[in-house]
């Protein structure tokens, strides 16, 4: 250690103060006291030392002054050298800082950093014209005071941040924004606002577009029906067998058709009509039970079906009433075209501490499991046929998902092929109520 570093040098400052010391004071007769002096005039140095040691440090010097020596210049060049890699290191991350900034700012997407009280710490050039944040007039203030919206701080308050949610611009009612927030190190957020407005554009020209059509062809429908209805008539009255039953397959398909428009409608009604404007009636899911086995009974005709219901009568839905009788009846009407006759539908209305289940069980045919997850897409069926042949539309259980959405509540199917199938819908517990049921209060 003495070899690196230059303590010779200050050693042999000490001798040289201290020898000449020594000699005077053999020649004054008190060499003690001019020890102490030699020593005092070497402390008197290096504290003067270390005064110019702070002058330039404070001075902010770069280069080494040359008058020093000794122990003090390996001090010197220590804090040179550590001066010198902390402005590289400082150049490079102010580069690196500029490259991401420059990034972002250039990214069609707005970025926002929420500190994690939830200030605006940074936001690039996009967020400006998406959310007419100013800078740098917005830094440092809330974000929920520039998005005023309620649906936007309750995304903020609940932490869960798996989805993602749209709104309007505050700026530009026209612009449509999607929000995603992605919390990242202590406790910051990253929040990206994407403008869809052109995809939410191109949503509405479907929708209405398959609005409009299944309106227009309601009133064809409807005529071709009336007519193959009073040829069919004509013709059981002539006794013409084969154009009666040709007329017939006219008549079943005509009725197909309407079915299928029907359904497009009310699927078309779910998508446009807001989430947020789900009526909330209190909605008696046992009287449902009641209407639903006796409408799918005529329906199915033979009316051979076995049915099982086993309904907290106490239990209501907070909803809509149309809606949700729409989608339980394409379950159990499901579960009956989908078992032989003879077949046992169970249903069931009931809750736990976890939420509320409207379950419809069938013993049928089943279904294999690569088809569960697309059961729910519009025209999706594992047997084209079979559906048809029992007058289905292939859009009961789209409209299922979209009641269910509306609802709070998720559909669940689980099947086992050739043995049968359970359909459960799950309902949160703030979506129902306990009340007396619907038959005790028509009887008080
Ligand atoms: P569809 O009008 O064809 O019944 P859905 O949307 O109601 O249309 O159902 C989609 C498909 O899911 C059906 O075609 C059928 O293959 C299958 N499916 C629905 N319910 C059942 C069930 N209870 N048992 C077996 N398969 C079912």
């Amino acid at each position: 250690l003495l070899m690196k570093f230059n303590w010779s040098a200050e050693v042999g400052r000490l001798i040289l103060i201290l020898v000449p010391c020594a000699l005077l004071g053999l020649v004054a007769g008190s060499v003690a006291w001019m020890l102490i002096l030699g020593f005092t005039i070497y402390l008197i140095w290096q504290v003067l030392q270390i005064h110019l040691l702070l002058t330039w440090l404070y001075a902010g010097k770069r280069k080494i002054p040359f008058n020093i020596s000794g122990i003090w210049t390996d001090i010197y060049s220590a804090v040179h050298q550590l001066h010198n890699t902390n402005r590289k290191r400082k150049k490079k991350l102010s580069a690196m800082v500029k490259r991401f900034r420059e990034s972002t700012a250039a990214m069609s997407d707005a970025t926002v950093v929420l500190a994690p009280n939830g200030t605006i710490e940074w936001f690039n050039e996009a967020a400006k014209h998406l959310m007419g944040l100013q800078s740098p007039t917005d830094v440092g203030r809330r974000i929920t005071h520039l998005i005023r919206d309620p649906r936007f701080s309750q995304y903020l308050m609940t932490k869960d941040y798996a989805e993602s949610i749209d709104l309007r611009s505050p700026v530009d009612e026209s612009l449509h924004l999607n929000l995603h927030i992605v919390p990242y190190g202590n406790k910051r957020r990253l929040l990206t606002v994407r403008d869809f407005t052109r995809i939410h554009q191109l949503e509405k020209v479907r929708r209405d577009f398959i609005a409009n059509i299944s309106h227009e062809m309601r009133t064809p429908l409807t005529v071709i029906s009336g007519y193959l209805e009073t040829m069919i008539d004509d013709g059981e009255a002539n006794g013409d067998q084969e154009q009666t039953s040709k007329l017939r397959q006219m008549q079943d398909q005509s009725s197909r058709m309407r079915r299928i428009v029907d359904d497009l409608l009310n699927l078309s009604r779910l998508e446009t009509s807001d989430r947020t404007t789900v009526e909330l009636s209190e909605v008696s899911v046992s009287s449902f039970v009641r209407d639903i086995q006796a409408e799918v009974t005529m329906l199915s005709k033979t009316g051979l079906h076995q049915f099982v219901a086993e309904i907290d009568e106490d239990l209501w839905v907070l909803g809509s009433a149309k809606e949700l009788y729409s989608a339980f009846s394409n379950l159990v009407g499901n579960a009956v075209r989908y078992s032989p006759q003879g077949g046992k539908v169970h249903v069931s209305w009931r809750h736990d501490d976890s939420g509320a289940y409207f379950v419809v069980e069938d013993h049928g045919v089943g279904i294999e499991a690569e088809h569960i997850e697309r059961l729910t897409e519009r025209f999706y069926r594992v047997n084209k046929d079979r559906s048809r042949n029992s007058g289905g539309t292939g859009l009961g259980l789209a409209i299922v998902k979209h009641v269910l959405q509306r609802h709070e509540a998720v559909l669940s199917i689980a099947s086992n092929p050739g043995v049968g199938s359970t359909f459960t819908c799950e309902f949160p517990l703030h979506r129902v109520v306990h009340k007396r049921s619907a038959i005790e209060i028509a009887n008080v």
